[in-house]
């Protein structure tokens, strides 16, 4: 980052953690003079409708009122990523003052994205904590479960499993895992689906879908309240916000059940 200009200009933005800035829903725009941001320390972290979008260092900031990211789940994908892309870079930049190796002090340095001890030398990168998040199938059925943090008297959102990935696991051993942990529900044809920066604040979703293989629920009391195989055709829960991966493989899942049923059907018609 380097000390924000009067003629510095864009698009602005503000983080508090996994919270930003806006003004009456937007990003702020215009030049840092008009803006208040001149003498700041900022870096342009990539285009926001064509302008230049600047991330300001984050501020003691009583005076502004910050949104959660969440709430931005509608947008476009490539912008929400590049907001989400901002929260990360500001949440490293704050956490590694420090040299991890000598304790010495850290800046920034110039020709990447990293940090470098003023002592040593040693180069930290932007960290990035793998999760696995996948979507079991029992023929026409789909496992989702009512998480604790998401439990609410009468009910709360129902979602698919998750859980970061354990040093030295592949990401197809943790989906295993992380599921019969969670269920006691063994899976296979564990099949990638796809992938979500998730600014909170610094995983990456790595997304599967699955299929039952065997065991009966039985829940891990400390993470889940709940967990339930629900028919594709019978009404559901509440769902995870749509833009969300879990929303989207829940979706895909749900998709498969109904092929499945389908493929009975014709199969009854056949004999
Ligand atoms: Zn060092």
């Amino acid at each position: 980052m380097r000390h924000i200009e009067s003629n510095d200009s864009g698009y602005w933005l503000l983080t508090q953690g996994s919270h930003l800035y806006l003004i009456h829903g937007e990003l702020p725009y215009g030049t840092a003079s008009s803006l208040g941001f001149v003498g700041l320390k900022g870096m342009i972290i990539g285009e926001w409708n064509e302008s230049p979008l600047w991330l300001i260092e984050e501020q003691n900031d009583e005076q502004r009122e910050y949104v959660n990211l969440r709430t931005q789940l509608f947008l476009p994908e490539e912008k929400f990523y590049l907001l989400s892309r901002g929260v990360e870079i500001n949440h490293f930049l704050k956490n590694h003052q420090f040299c991890g190796k000598c304790g010495h002090l850290n800046q920034q340095t110039e020709d990447e994205l990293a940090m470098q001890c003023t002592h040593c030398s040693y180069r930290t990168y932007p960290v990035i904590h793998p999760s696995i998040i996948v979507a079991v199938r029992r023929d026409t059925q789909i496992l989702l479960a009512n998480h604790k943090r998401h439990y609410q008297p009468g009910g709360g959102i129902y979602t698919t499993l998750a859980g970061f990935v354990e040093v030295g696991e592949t990401f197809e051993q943790a989906v295993r895992r992380e599921v019969f942990e969670e269920t006691g529900i063994e899976v296979n044809n564990i099949r990638y689906f796809g992938s979500q920066p998730w600014a909170f604040p610094n995983s990456q979703m790595v997304g599967f879908l699955a299929d039952y293989e065997g065991g009966e629920i039985q829940l891990q009391e400390t993470e889940i309240h709940d967990a339930q195989w629900f028919s594709y055709h019978q009404p559901l829960p509440e769902l995870p916000p749509t833009g969300t991966i879990a929303r989207k493989l829940i979706h895909a899942t749900l998709e498969l059940c109904e092929a499945a049923d389908n493929n009975k059907r014709k199969f009854k018609c056949q004999h």
